[in-house]
């Protein structure tokens, strides 16, 4: 039996980690459950799993949790430990019950816990992409010495772990990640300008929280991608290269010495790479329908427009910078998410508050995750100030 803790699980990886879960109730339990604010479906989870602990982000979610329960009729004697905060969360993803840690927080709020079970030398199922682009060398160098693997859950990493087992890491000499292109794919850059957070929200292949389906439009996802792979399998940027591939079912492939390239190959559905997470090195039966070779297909590839979608290009850069330059990266990116949600400011405008922000905030090397916290902090208060300056409420005031 694995006992797990599972990060984020009120989220598009969280509630589909739950569904997997819930297949193989005689090999998983719920240990832990922690989320940030939904506490009515988290008390639907607290019914069905009976974890023994439970982390939200603040207070007043933990009484809002607490009026559910007792709406639902739980007896008190069930209710799991409930906790609030960022130590609690470390607590719950380092407690010795948990064998199993589901990294699927989104953004850095995930960092903390994630690389302490690391440091404990825990099995890591790693969603939660941020961490390493926020902090992959701690991360990394953690892992080395506690000796444990994260096994990647985001799609493409996940595809590459499976087609890197087909030979010798030093075989292997190019990784190729695939981009579905997002919603813009066709559309002309001079009509970014117009773009609303409706249409960037509606990704064509993927169902996905709302941080990374905007992430996926802007292509700042790929860029996070290619971060977190040079981290996972110590590739240099130079070896990972990106292709858009529309119907997202090639998922990654890895070129290897002689030329030959081995791809991954499966159905848009994340519970196939959280399975995979849970259950490696073993492979059980699928958890989604398996694709159908009887109906006809053609998959296109085509390379990148690095003009068009400039935050992949800067992804590049920023990773090419060391430092602390990609935790700047992903803490504007999330800033300026954010803003252009609420409308502040334009589609286009996300590429620019980003830019603005790195070329603002120096680079430097941390030696503890509270260092990269810190500077994660310095980075969203600078890209603040960009959102201000190019804020079309201003503008229009
Ligand atoms: P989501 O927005 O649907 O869910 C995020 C989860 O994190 C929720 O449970 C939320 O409550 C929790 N959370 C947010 N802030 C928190 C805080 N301060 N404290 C505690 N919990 C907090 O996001 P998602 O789409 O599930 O993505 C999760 C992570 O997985 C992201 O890093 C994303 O990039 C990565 N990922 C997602 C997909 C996908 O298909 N959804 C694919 C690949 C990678
Ligand atoms: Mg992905």
């Amino acid at each position: 039996m694995t006992n797990i803790c599972l990060l984020g699980s009120t989220g598009s990886i969280g509630t589909s980690t739950l569904d997997v879960v819930s297949r193989h109730p005689e090999h998983f339990k719920i240990h832990s459950l922690v989320a940030g604010s939904n506490a009515d479906l988290l008390a639907r989870q607290i019914l069905q799993f009976a974890p023994q602990l439970v982390v939200v982000a603040t207070d007043s979610v933990r009484v809002r949790l607490i009026e559910v329960l007792t709406g639902l009729g739980l007896d008190r004697t069930d209710w799991p430990q409930l906790e609030v905060g960022p130590q609690a969360r470390v607590d719950a993803a380092t407690h010795p019950d948990a064998g199993f840690v589901m990294s699927a927080i989104v953004g850095v709020a995930g960092l903390e816990a994630t690389y302490e079970a690391v440091k404990l030398g825990k099995r890591v199922g790693l969603a939660n992409k941020e961490v390493l682009v926020a902090s992959g060398k701690l991360v990394t160098e953690a892992a080395r010495a506690s000796n444990t693997e994260m096994i990647p859950v985001d799609s493409e990493h996940n595809g590459a772990h499976q087609c890197l087992r087909a030979g010798l890491r030093k075989e292997a000499a190019k990784l190729i990640l695939t981009a579905s292109g997002g919603p813009f794919r066709e559309t002309p850059k001079d009509q970014f300008e117009s773009v609303t957070p409706q249409q960037a929200l509606n990704h064509p292949t993927w169902k996905m929280g709302q941080r990374i389906t905007i992430d996926s439009a802007t292509l700042m996802n790929k860029g996070f991608e290619v971060i977190e792979a040079c981290w996972l399998f110590d590739f240099a940027p130079s070896e990972v290269e990106v292709v858009v591939h529309p119907q997202s079912t090639v998922h990654a492939m890895v070129e290897f010495t002689d030329g030959s390239v081995v791809a991954q190959v499966s159905t848009t559905d994340m519970r196939m790479p959280i399975q995979y997470a849970l259950t490696y090195p073993d492979r059980w039966d699928a958890p989604v329908p398996r694709l159908d070779w009887k109906q006809t297909r053609s998959w296109n590839f085509y390379p990148p427009d690095f003009e068009k979608f400039r935050l992949l290009k800067l992804s590049y850069e920023a990773f090419a910078t060391g430092g602390t330059a990609t935790c700047t990266l992903n803490a504007a990116d999330e800033i300026a998410v954010e803003a252009f949600l609420r409308e502040e400011i334009s589609f286009p405008g996300i590429g620019a508050v980003v830019e603005d922000t790195l070329n603002a905030v120096s680079s430097r090397e941390s030696k503890t995750v509270g260092e990269v916290l810190e500077t994660d902090r310095e980075s969203r208060a600078v890209a603040q100030r960009m959102v201000q300056r190019r804020s079309r409420k201003l503008v229009g005031a």
